[in-house]
């Protein structure tokens, strides 16, 4: 297919109380991404009191960071028809990265260091708690390596080496996974919770990562993951995405790994 054809809707989960740490760079890339390669977007804000029928338009999915208050808020929000029609998407498969707080909310719950417990959309087997306002929060670079199934052998043959993660986490909830499957082993910080060496989840094609960066223009081939899961479920055939110049976010993944005394391959 001829990508000028090509479409996709990014739909973001909450732009204004949901970016912290720079997760609205996520969104920025994907589309700058995609529209590189000839590929029309629309991003698509899904904000507060906004019509749950324009979750059915969403290609992507992205969900960034939040503290406990304005996690509190969205979870508000999105009950009802909005968390129905979103967990209908992410079990058909529809791909996307949920940062930090978005994968709180959409595990059985959050329970703040302050507060009542939040209640979470229950679509991730997971549970995240705050050990409380005198706990350390989980704080600096992250490494890991992705190892979730199909997720890991895909990324590893668009790119011919295992593939390693690097961002930046801060949190102060530590999340313990049940059945789903972690997204990867942390080989530098914290990760889900500094003591099981799990990062993140996956499942079905929805990540949910401790990590900000933000991740895709740090991991640019995560980017390409998402684009080409996007493209294939909405247009039903294999679409090749044309290669870009990634030297300077492979640099940069270089400097980190320096930096952090890791002898990971960029
Ligand atoms: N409120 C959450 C925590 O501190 C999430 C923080 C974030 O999204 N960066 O654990």
């Amino acid at each position: 297919m001829n990508p000028e054809q090509l479409q996709l809707t990014i739909g973001w989960l909450y732009p204004t109380l949901m970016s912290t740490y720079g997760d609205r760079g996520n969104v920025i890339c994907l589309q700058q991404r995609a529209q590189w390669r000839g590929i029309e977007v629309q991003v698509l804000p899904l904000d507060l009191e906004g019509p749950p029928e324009q979750l059915h338009q969403v290609d992507v999915l992205m969900g960034g960071g939040a503290q406990d208050r304005q996690q509190e808020i969205v979870m508000r929000d999105l009950k009802g028809v909005k968390s129905q029609i979103l967990q209908e998407k992410i079990e058909a498969g529809t791909p996307g990265v949920f940062t930090c707080g978005a994968p709180q909310l959409l595990g059985h719950y959050y329970e703040p260091a302050l507060g009542q417990r939040i209640e979470g959309l229950g679509l991730f087997d997971l549970t995240s708690k705050h050990p409380g306002v005198d706990a350390r929060r989980c704080i600096g670079n992250v490494v890991f390596e992705v190892t979730a199934s199909p997720l890991a052998q895909e990324l590893e043959t668009m790119l011919g080496t295992k593939p390693v993660i690097i961002g930046f986490e801060n949190h102060g909830g530590r999340t313990y996974l049940g059945k789903v499957q972690p997204l990867g082993r942390v080989v530098k910080g914290y990760g889900n919770n500094g003591e099981d060496g799990t990062e993140g989840a996956f499942y079905r094609n929805a990540i949910a990562t401790y990590s900000h960066g933000p991740l895709l223009p740090k991991n640019p081939f995560i980017a390409d993951w998402l684009i080409q899961k996007a493209l294939h479920r909405k247009y039903q055939t294999t679409v090749a995405l044309e290669p870009l110049d990634d030297n300077l976010a492979t640099q940069a993944r270089q400097a980190m790994f320096k930096r952090l005394a890791l002898g990971v391959k960029a």
